[in-house]
């Protein structure tokens, strides 16, 4: 039988660069031929060979109220039938700020991009024009989006330059980023110690979901916040992630750290293109028009994405949606250690709000080193029998997951059986 997910694989080869529009998609971390999915409903997604998979990946966290739920689809449909696109400001866009502001009270003003790099880009450029200084922040294993002066990894000793993490990216740029230790409040100290003056903003996910899921050290955000203040450097806290889904407040509301600026996408978009940047108001009212800090968009607040965004953020807003989240994910993470330890397999895993983390090592990780220290042989063994189970995990061990409002208890215990069944086969 010949795969429908092959078929498509070999033809978008020859148009788009490794077939794939993202590059984590192409399943190259994995192996394999990657997934093309032509449905969604609810916690399931459908691939072009009609096999349907529990979702754990939920489009990289948008979809955290399911897929194709009834009233993001409505509104989506009433907004399209409205105008696709105006290019002016719409009464939408002053609901959907209203929204993010009420929820996030650390966000005085707000602006919407349309993507999480738009978001963190700008909230840099902004902190550069705010401060007058020219060097950040940055934590190793925590991914920003794709701006130049983001893709960046450590030097040899973590306070020199930082080195470009892409080609195309020139080394006088990268120099201006310094790449320190997740969770290395000593290390941070000695960075403002250094060159306090010099440093324009910190930027961080304050739950780090791009290197599988690794929690913040209260001792990590303490530091970033009491130095950024002495130093009159911004913090950035990048929740375009953890916002709307470590819970309502995001990873700075359930670890109550105040933030001069947050980044925000995925769930705020409702799986559509919108993301937004705020914070306080004397570093807002910096930006174009206001201000000489320019950034701009043609789509920005498109009304469409914004329809799906204001929907989702209703629907996250009801009464105990975040408990019971918190409550899957949780058992999600100790049914699945649970079967790892009755077949001896080494494994652990950990969750907050509606994310998770599952590490092929003894005990979850607390740093980037202790990620890459885990078996990732037996991760990708783990995610293909998995996914032969019908449970469709985000393709790589440096990703974290994502339960849903649609998931079912039946849903994680047929997850957990899976599991069960994979180890009990594993030797
Ligand atoms: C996904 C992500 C981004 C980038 O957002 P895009 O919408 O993919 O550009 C930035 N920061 C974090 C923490 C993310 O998880």
């Amino acid at each position: 039988m010949t795969s429908h997910n092959q078929e498509l694989f070999d033809q978008s080869q020859k148009l788009i660069p490794g077939g794939v529009n993202s590059p984590v998609r192409a399943f190259k971390s994995v192996g394999g031929t990657p997934l093309f999915f032509k449905r969604g409903k609810g916690a399931y997604v459908w691939d072009a060979d009609d096999k349907q998979y529990i979702d754990y990946v939920n489009s990289w966290g948008p979809m955290i109220v399911g897929h194709c739920h009834p009233e993001v689809v409505k509104a989506v449909q009433a907004a399209a039938a409205e105008g696709l696109g105006f290019g002016a400001p719409t009464a939408a866009e002053l609901e959907i700020a209203e929204t993010l502001c009420k929820i996030l009270p650390s966000l005085e003003m707000v602006r919407l991009v349309s993507s999480g790099t738009e978001a963190t880009m700008t909230a840099i450029r902004l902190a550069r024009g705010f401060t007058g200084r020219s060097r950040i922040i940055k934590f190793e294993g925590c991914y920003h989006g794709h701006s130049d002066g983001l893709l960046v990894k450590a030097g040899s000793g973590a306070l020199t330059f930082g080195q470009p993490s892409s080609s195309g990216v020139p080394a006088e740029i990268a120099a201006l980023t310094t790449v320190l230790d997740y969770n290395d409040a000593a290390g941070l100290e000695k960075a403002f110690a250094e060159y306090g003056n010099e440093i324009a903003a910190v930027i961080v996910e304050p739950v780090a979901g791009n290197m599988n899921l690794i929690l913040p050290k209260r001792e990590f955000l303490d530091a970033m916040r009491k130095l950024c203040t002495k130093h009159g450097a911004v913090l950035i806290l990048d929740e375009v992630m953890s916002g709307f889904r470590v819970g309502l407040q995001g990873a700075h509301g359930h670890y109550g750290i105040k933030p001069d600026l947050i980044t925000l996408g995925k769930v705020m978009g409702g799986g559509l293109p919108a993301a937004a940047f705020g914070g306080r108001r004397d570093i807002m009212q910096c930006l174009a028009p206001l201000g000489a800090v320019y950034q701009a968009g043609t789509l920005s607040g498109n009304p469409v994405a914004v329809a799906a965004g204001l929907t989702t953020l209703k629907l996250v807003q009801a009464l105990g949606f975040y408990d019971r989240l918190t409550q899957l994910a949780k058992q999600m993470t100790e049914g699945l250690t649970a079967v790892a330890k009755k077949h001896g397999i080494p494994f652990s895993a950990q969750s907050i709000g509606s994310m998770f983390g599952l590490y092929f090592s003894a005990t979850a990780p607390t740093s980037y080193a202790e990620v890459m220290a885990s078996d990732k042989a037996a991760f990708n063994r783990f995610f293909h029998a998995m996914l032969a189970e019908g449970v469709y995990l985000a393709p790589s061990a440096f990703e974290a997951g994502f339960v849903s409002a649609a998931h079912s208890d039946a849903d994680i215990a047929a997850t957990i059986a899976a599991a069960d069944k994979v180890f009990a086969a594993w030797k």
